[in-house]
């Protein structure tokens, strides 16, 4: 191998989605550029005019951004390129190693139909033809491929893969209206960027062995093939639109975190011992090609909630509370000034148990609730003589507390339940509805500690003087 300085590319083709195997491939192209010090870059395939819309290829620029995931450069477009790739079949034509083929479509056809009769590939016959003999008419390019012998893409993830050259037609590199094919120019691109290392899906297996034939035509340089394996449902089978989300905005969507899908997608194929969290850095300096299994990898949804349970009790409160506001407006919830930062002191107390960030602005709601509280109907039909004046006993309690914290809170509600000789049921869940009005909250020190004392006795005071 050469000690070129190692450069990693994606090459998606826009879409109008991305796919999250695409957010896998960039992640592994990240990785090991990071690993080995190199870069890692983008292309956008985007010779299909039809499909790449500019808003197509903006899915794939935001989806990098939100993943952290950006290119080290500008990113390349494929079809401005295609000049560029039109002089390489010059090149390849000059060199012997392409030749213009003049088959009509219905020559073209019936030769199909012979090849598989005898059980043969396509074969032109101009490949070897005089140029004397050339027709004055539309040609397409082809590539001369070797007829005999094998090529053998040597994968760092499957190992050497064989391929009968007999069996590869002559790739068709122009077409006669002059646009370039796919496995040319994802060559000349590859090669004028620089790549030294191809790591994608190994759905490009079989494009790996043209391609190769390519460099070995313009004799340049192969790059590293490493081909990852799929991504499957948790059945096993290949992930579909029946396994439910595929793309890595609806991941946004669902309340993952970038952080949370680094690690998750790092783990699908690849990984570290029994390591099921890690950060960036450690997965950066462990991540190496060669470990990377050629199974398909399983997405788990339980192991994915479990990693956004950590990292959603890792993130910063500020800007978890970012997220969880801009959740809620979506939801058309109006947020008062003030209310973010309210969200954020919010936070630690309900993330414990959020695996999503659609569950935190659930768990958050009770506080930016405004009073008077609405109680719900139990909490309405519980407020009963004695629950009030019980209740009011509380408040005055809950009113002498120093610390307004989640232990003296504690103490005082205990406290208050010893006081009283009763239990804390008896009216810990009246508490509770007075304080939420009936939205999902953390236990009453919790609660308490998040709304504050003015807030938390204001509550009360508002159901107790509420109409018997
Ligand atoms: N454009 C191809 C795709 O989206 C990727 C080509 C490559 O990585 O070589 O599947």
């Amino acid at each position: 191998m050469s000690d070129r300085p190692v450069r990693t590319r994606i090459a998606p083709s826009p879409t109008g989605m991305m796919h999250i195997g695409t957010a896998r491939v960039a992640l592994f192209n990240w990785l090991y550029a990071r690993h080995a010090g190199g870069s890692y870059l983008l292309r956008i395939e985007d010779t299909d005019r039809e499909r790449s819309t500019e808003a197509a290829v903006q899915v794939i620029f935001d989806g990098l951004n939100w993943l952290g995931l950006q290119p080290d450069e500008p990113p390349v477009f494929q079809f401005a390129r295609a000049d560029r790739h039109r002089e390489v079949v010059v090149e390849l034509e000059a060199r012997g190693q392409a030749y213009r083929d003049y088959m009509l479509p219905e020559e073209l056809e019936a030769e199909r139909e012979r090849a598989r009769a005898e059980g043969r590939v396509v074969r032109s016959p101009w490949r070897d033809a005089d140029p004397a003999t050339w027709p004055d008419r539309p040609f397409a390019i082809r590539l001369k491929t070797p007829l005999e012998g094998e090529t053998i893409v040597g994968d760092a993830i499957k190992g050497d893969v064989r391929f009968q050259n007999a069996g590869l037609d002559d790739l068709i590199l122009l077409r006669s209206d002059g646009t370039p094919t796919y496995n040319l120019a994802v060559v000349v691109d590859d090669h004028d960027m620089g790549i030294t290392h191809v790591i994608r899906g190994d759905d490009h297996l079989n494009n790996a062995a043209r391609q190769t034939i390519i460099y070995r035509a313009l004799d340049w340089e192969v790059p590293v093939w490493a081909h990852l394996p799929m991504i499957h449902g948790p059945d096993g089978a290949k992930l579909s639109k029946r396994h439910g989300s595929q793309a890595v905005s609806e991941f946004d969507d669902m309340g993952y975190l970038p952080e949370t899908m680094r690690n998750y997608l790092a783990k699908l194929g690849w990984g570290h011992g029994d390591d099921e969290i890690f950060t960036d850095a450690q997965a950066i300096s462990w991540f190496d090609i060669k470990d990377v299994v050629s199974a398909p990898a399983r997405l788990d949804w339980a192991k994915l909630n479990h990693i956004n349970n950590h990292y959603i009790r890792e993130a910063d409160p500020v800007r978890l509370a970012a997220l969880v506001a801009s959740i809620l407006k979506s939801r058309d919830v109006v947020l008062r000034q003030g209310d973010e930062a309210l969200i954020a002191h919010t936070l630690p107390f309900v993330r414990d148990g959020a695996k999503t960030t659609l569950e935190l602005a659930d768990a958050v709601l009770f506080v930016l609730r405004s009073r008077p509280l609405e109680l719900p109907e139990k909490a309405r039909a519980a407020m009963t003589d004695e629950m009030r004046c019980r209740l009011s006993r509380l408040r005055d309690a809950l009113a002498k507390v120093g610390d307004w914290a989640v232990p003296d809170l504690e103490a005082a509600v205990r406290g208050f339940a010893e006081s009283e000789a009763i239990g804390i049921g008896k009216f810990g869940p009246q508490l509770r509805a007075v304080l939420s009005g009936g939205a999902p909250a953390p236990d009453l020190a919790g609660a308490m500690t998040a709304l504050g004392r003015d807030e938390s006795l204001g509550r009360i005071d508002d159901a107790l003087s509420l109409p018997a």
